[in-house]
């Protein structure tokens, strides 16, 4: 019996939100990608049409991508290849598609990833190459297939956008001995077995992290999340989205850690979607309207005694304490507020 495939991304996706995990592998030939990944893979496919046979794209993002990008591209580099790395012991085995590779006198073999980010997230100036299941893999299989390298040369190049016409490049490279690859690979290995478990969970056991729901430009598997009742096509999806895993029925009250002091504006806990088990195919009811969404800030503290919540909602607009940095999940809920307002439907 074939065993199953698990790709870096697949394992990523599902250590993130082990439903988006489960949605990427069964589904994700069904639904699009983000315009950030569309983008990406373009530019990958204009370096890789550069390379191969010297040809130029004809949109003007794609060509700037390429100008900005063309001092720090191998041309002798073997474009695009997959992986195919596989343990007897293990009841799976690793697939997924590498950018480049290249060889580097004495011994090494270089590989190359081409990434795109965008100019508000900071430049990394290392990267942590050996706790990346990607990098990782792919030098695992590189090293395979050329057993006389003694070492792999991590080479990402970086194309940050301000605008789809402003980009600068930069490298960040690392050099590690193929003792450091394969001992790396084994903690790869025991995440792999994690994430297989994982994916042969019954589908409505599997938990949602919100807190995954915006990455790499929103998650394209919002409808299906919530039993398919939003449309990647409507505008407003991202406040549907926050509204109906709102409004979601709740899970068992947790019991409270300490005995609960008399709070002047309580938060509204949600259920646990970080753990709990999610409402998979049932579209979740409409929540209920918000009374007063763009209301005056509200002063009191924001902390209930509820044990951990993964998420919290609140009725108004939370505004932190002086000095305190918001929480992941009182942005996304003043965002759901600005836009409630912006679109008026508050
Ligand atoms: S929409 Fe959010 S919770 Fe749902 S699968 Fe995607 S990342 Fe997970």
């Amino acid at each position: 019996m074939q065993k199953p495939t698990i790709s870096p991304t697949l394992l990523s996706a599902t250590e993130r939100c082990e439903t988006k995990g489960w949605c990427y592998k069964n589904l994700k030939r069904d639904y699009g990608k983000s315009a950030a990944q569309q983008y990406g893979d373009d530019v990958h496919e204009a370096i890789e049409n550069w390379i191969r046979d010297r040809v130029l794209p004809e949109r003007a993002d794609l060509l700037e991508a390429l100008r900005i990008a063309m001092p720090h591209i191998d041309m002798g580099a073997q474009v695009e290849g997959w992986i195919d790395v596989e343990e007897s012991e293990d009841p799976w085995r690793w697939t997924g598609k590498y950018d480049a590779r290249a060889p580097r006198a004495p011994n090494t073999v270089v590989v190359i990833d081409w990434k795109n980010t965008t100019e508000s997230k900071p430049r990394p100036d290392e990267v942590a190459f050996l706790q990346n299941p990607a990098a990782v893999l792919y030098a695992v299989d590189a090293l395979r297939k050329q057993p006389e390298a003694t070492h792999v040369c991590f080479k990402w190049v970086y194309l940050k956008r301000k605008d789809y016409l402003t980009v600068k490049a930069f490298v960040v490279e690392g050099t590690f001995t193929r003792e450091q690859v394969l001992e790396a690979y084994e903690s790869v290995r025991e995440r792999g077995r994690r994430v297989l478990h994982v994916l042969q969970k019954p589908r409505a056991e599997l938990a949602r992290n919100m807190d995954a729901c915006l990455d790499y430009g929103g998650c394209q598997f919002r409808s299906p999340c919530l039993g398919g009742s939003i449309h990647m096509s409507d505008p407003n999806d991202l406040l549907a989205l926050m509204k109906q895993i709102q409004g979601a029925p709740a899970a068992p009250a947790p019991a409270p850690v300490a005995a609960p002091a008399p709070a002047p504006a309580p938060a509204q806990a949600l259920p646990n979607l970080l753990s709990g088990p999610a409402p998979m195919m049932a579209p979740a009811p409409v929540a209920a309207p918000v009374a007063a969404p763009v209301a005056a800030p509200v002063a009191a503290p924001v902390a209930a005694p509820v044990a951990a919540p993964a998420f919290v909602a609140h009725s108004q607009p939370v505004v932190p304490s002086a000095g305190a940095r918001p929480t992941r999940a009182e942005f996304v809920n003043a965002i759901a507020t600005l836009l409630e307002y912006l679109t008026g439907r508050a």
